[in-house]
């Protein structure tokens, strides 16, 4: 492979340096703050995932606290846990895990998830913000696709950039994030009739099908740069993307591989909302003032 590779674990540890040493000036201050994360399932992913969470809460001193429903869970009463930890001043961020007990629906109950604390951009009323180009969460997942981007250095104002997956959790907001970045987007899918075709015309490839080694080779244009956003487990049991990493990489000039892509920076991202809120009008987000002190 002669791609460079694009790691997501140098931005991750930039974003966790920035969120340490704000979030000790916030607890100086008096002022903690806490993620409230909402399960209701025996899933063993979800599970390691929640672990992954609370280590880097726990590295960057911001609670985390698990209301764990478990999977018998009525939709009332999930409902009724996030409005309670909506209510919570105590509260910063809330995250409803997936996978959710039958009958339940992930857009449905993300509507009680209150808009300035929907640290996963989980409301559909989020999503309508991010549409509409207003201040808001969007999905971790697809804000880390950015992010790496950005960490790298890798323009998007102007470029060709498509994007395989359409899912509200990944592939549309992702679309609308780089479409808020003056990039060209392709929004290919399953019913796309020649998803080589789509994919190699563009600069950018980002890859959230859920399909081992669905990206290969014949995918991409040479120079263009591949993120790989999938996480699918082999008939081993190793994470793979969906990205055929080895030989996409001697064609591709730079590649975000699974594991050690946008995952860690997904955990970061959600800890940056729960840390400063909402981003302000001009998309950055920063530790508020204190109180009292001149703004
Ligand atoms: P999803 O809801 O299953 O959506 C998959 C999307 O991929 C759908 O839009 C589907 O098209 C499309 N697709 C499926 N097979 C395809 C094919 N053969 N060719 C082209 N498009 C195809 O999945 P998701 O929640 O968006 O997640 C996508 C992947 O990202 C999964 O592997 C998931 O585990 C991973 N993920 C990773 C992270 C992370 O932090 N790294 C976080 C969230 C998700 P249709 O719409 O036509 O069905």
């Amino acid at each position: 492979m002669s791609a460079r590779i694009l790691s997501g674990r140098p931005v991750a540890a930039a974003l966790q340096a920035r969120l340490a040493a704000d979030v000790e000036e916030l607890n100086r201050r008096g002022e903690h703050r806490q993620l409230v994360i909402v399960t209701a399932t025996e899933d063993p992913s979800s599970a390691s995932y929640v672990r992954t969470l609370q280590r880097f809460g726990a590295k960057i001193g911001v609670t985390v606290t698990v209301a764990d429903l478990g999977p018998a869970a009525s939709a009332d009463r999930i409902r009724s846990t996030l409005q309670a930890a909506g209510a919570n001043e105590d509260v910063h961020g809330i995250m409803l895990q997936t996978p959710l007990p039958e009958g339940t629906a992930l857009a449905d109950l993300g509507g009680a998830i209150a808009i300035g604390k929907d640290v996963d951009g989980a409301n559909p009323a989020s999503l309508a913000r991010l549409l509409a180009g207003d201040p808001c969460f969007a999905p971790a997942t697809a804000a880390a696709v950015v992010e790496l981007l950005d960490h790298y250095g890798i323009g998007l104002a102007g470029r060709q950039v498509a994007v395989v997956g359409r899912s509200l959790v990944v592939g549309k907001p992702l679309l609308h994030l780089l479409l808020n970045r003056d990039a060209t987007v392709t929004a290919a899918h399953s019913k796309t009739a020649d998803l080589a075709a789509a994919t190699r015309s563009a600069e950018v490839v980002v890859a959230a099908a859920g399909r081992a080694g669905l990206i290969g080779p014949a995918h991409v244009a040479p120079g263009s740069v591949v993120i790989d956003v999938g996480t699918n487990f082999d008939t081993a049991g190793e994470l793979v993307g969906d990205v055929q990493a080895d030989a996409v990489g001697t064609v591709a000039a730079a590649l975000s591989p699974v594991p050690g892509g946008v995952g860690a920076v997904t955990t970061a991202l959600l800890f940056r909302n729960t840390v400063y809120g909402l981003p302000h009008a001009s998309g950055t987000q920063a530790l508020p003032a204190a109180a009292g002190a001149a703004r």
